[in-house]
């Protein structure tokens, strides 16, 4: 089911998520919304805050592939990348924020499976981006020259 996103203001988006303890439907049936909220809105990724869930989930939809990353955690983070993000959660608008260019995380899948994931470039951005969601963290306030986006 394609889900409300939640818009920069409401609190949700402000709170330090939870960690994911329970690997079943409705952990499934979560991952299931976000995957089609997140085409559905045409975003590269998507946070569960965003949808009004205070967990550590979050899917990301890139040329890469789709990925659904569940407790993510970074490992580490290299180098420095300049370039414009915007946010489903802050509608048309853009900004421009230095990230990491490559970054590796670890993470669970919808099973609670563990994983390794090493990502870099557009990839690298899109994880920094939603996990900093999970922290209560827009990337607005890492952004400068926060501006009217053309689409
Ligand atoms: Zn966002």
């Amino acid at each position: 089911m394609v889900r409300d996103i939640v818009q920069i203001g409401n609190p949700i988006l402000r709170k330090k998520c939870e960690k994911v303890t329970e690997f079943g439907k409705e952990l499934s049936s979560l991952l299931d919304d976000m995957k089609e909220t997140v085409i559905a809105y045409d975003g590269a990724g998507l946070a569960a805050p965003q949808i009004g869930v205070n967990l550590r989930v979050v899917v990301i939809n890139v040329d890469e592939g789709y990925f659904e990353l569940v407790n993510p955690v970074f490992v580490w983070q290299k180098g420095e990348q300049i370039g414009a993000e915007g946010c489903l959660s802050v509608r048309g608008k853009q900004g421009t924020v230095v990230r990491p260019s490559k970054v590796k995380i670890l993470f669970q899948d919808r099973n609670g499976d563990k994983f390794s994931l090493v990502a870099r470039d557009f990839l690298a951005r899109a994880i920094c981006h939603e996990l900093d969601h999970l922290d209560g963290i827009i990337y607005t306030d890492k952004a400068t020259n926060v501006r009217n986006s053309e689409d």
